[in-house]
């Protein structure tokens, strides 16, 4: 996969993604980054990406052309244009769906936003998609591209050492993980699960999916609504709810 990050800050984007799990598949060739300063591409002769905004006293707000031009230099000359994402706390919610979906193709073009945000025209022009990280503001769109990147990356074959890493974990199948134990045995007099010591299989995969039912019912239990349950995980579930609907 290839991905080319628009932005004013490319360091702070560098550095992230040459550190542990992403720099590693990186260096392996998994996964290419490019992170192109739009700065580069304005014709100001003081490096000016910038304007105020028509009829607003506040705030900067980028302009299209160096954007525009930054992307014509990135895709000159390719086969295919990449799927170009603009970060954005108007875009729809990146979910582990849409992480799987986008690990899918061969090339996105991100876009990061600063100061009150980009010229619209710019949007219309050259995005497919925005995408926000969560229901808040931030002041730049990389940290929301390096969210969206590693989770993306995550996902790609051999970054993490096989599929089970990530499609047992939260979301991967519309639940919560279930709980997590290592060494030592006893902590604060507190006991690791017996069936986890106990190493029959049959029973501690029971034992998982009873948990991750009940955890997310417990943290999150409206994700509970929208997944997909066995008439065994309904049993399992009707066991610990309350006839009022809440659970124990
Ligand atoms: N004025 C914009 C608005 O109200 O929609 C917000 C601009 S924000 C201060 C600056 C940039 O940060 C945005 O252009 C976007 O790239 C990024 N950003 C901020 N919050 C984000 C979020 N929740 N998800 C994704 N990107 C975000």
């Amino acid at each position: 996969m290839r991905i080319d990050i628009a932005t004013l800050f490319p360091e702070m984007c560098e550095r992230y993604l040459d550190e542990s799990i992403i720099g590693r598949a990186k260096n392996k060739g998994i996964f290419e980054v490019n992170c192109h300063n739009i700065r580069d591409y304005t014709l100001d002769k003081h490096r000016r990406v910038d304007d105020t905004p028509y009829s607003e006293q506040k705030g900067m707000l980028m302009q299209c052309d160096p954007i525009f031009r930054c992307f014509e230099a990135v895709t000159a000359g390719r086969e295919q244009r990449p799927h170009v994402i603009y970060m954005s706390p108007q875009g729809k919610t990146l979910t582990q769906k849409r992480c799987r979906e986008l690990a899918s193709l061969s090339s996105i073009f991100i876009l990061c936003g600063h100061y009150e945000g980009v010229d619209e025209r710019v949007i219309e022009e050259i995005v497919d998609e925005e995408i926000s990280i969560g229901d808040y503001v931030l002041t730049g769109g990389e940290l929301p591209a390096l969210v969206l990147i590693d989770s993306v990356v995550r996902m790609l074959d051999g970054t993490l050492s096989n599929t089970d890493c990530y499609e047992d974990e939260s979301h991967y199948s519309g639940l919560l993980e279930y709980p997590q134990y290592t060494r030592p045995e006893v902590w604060h007099e507190k006991k690791v699960p017996e069936v986890l010591l106990s190493g029959h299989h049959a029973n501690i995969a029971k034992w998982r999916r009873e948990q991750r039912l009940l955890n997310t019912l417990k943290k999150r239990p409206e994700l509970i609504d929208v997944a997909v349950l066995s008439p065994e995980d309904l049993e399992i579930i009707n066991k610990y709810v309350d006839f009022d609907g809440t659970s124990e």
